[in-house]
């Protein structure tokens, strides 16, 4: 049996310095510049590393939008909630809401977008990306 120092040979936690030191057991970086080094990326990868559930909201979302431009049709027929519930659409995810005039707002996936109707029936909508994000407005709206 060998005796326990507290002193023993270590690599520095560093991962940019890696290097081999001496020192008490309870440190784990060998100078005071790989300490605050590897404070510095510990924040960025804070700041930086996208959050599991960004990923999952992202996944719904996307689910949504092609649920929708999959059930679009062009003579605007309208559906029923369960036909889209049915394919795993989840109505209160969105990127957006699109306002068509007072009271009428169109919950959008990306460009395409879906109006309640009463008796929980849906038309699904197309915008325009641009009108979207206002770069472009509806000048010539007819009554
Ligand atoms: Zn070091």
């Amino acid at each position: 049996m060998s005796i326990q120092s507290d002193e023993k040979e270590r690599i520095c936690a560093y991962a940019g310095c890696a290097r081999t030191f001496e020192g008490r057991k309870d440190k784990i970086y060998c100078s005071d510049q790989c300490r605050n080094a590897a404070g510095r990326n510990k924040k960025k990868v804070a700041r930086w590393e996208e959050p599991e559930h960004f990923g999952q909201i992202n996944r719904i979302i996307m689910r949504n939008y092609q649920i929708l431009k999959r059930l679009y049709n062009e003579t605007g027929t309208p559906l029923k909630n369960w036909q889209l519930s049915d394919e795993g659409f989840e109505f209160k995810f969105m990127t957006g809401i699109y306002r068509v005039d007072e009271g009428i707002d169109i919950f959008m996936c990306y460009e395409y977008g879906w109006y309640q109707l009463p008796d929980n029936k849906v038309r699904i909508y197309i915008v325009p990306p641009l009108f979207l994000t206002g770069m472009a407005t509806v000048t010539n709206r007819t009554k």
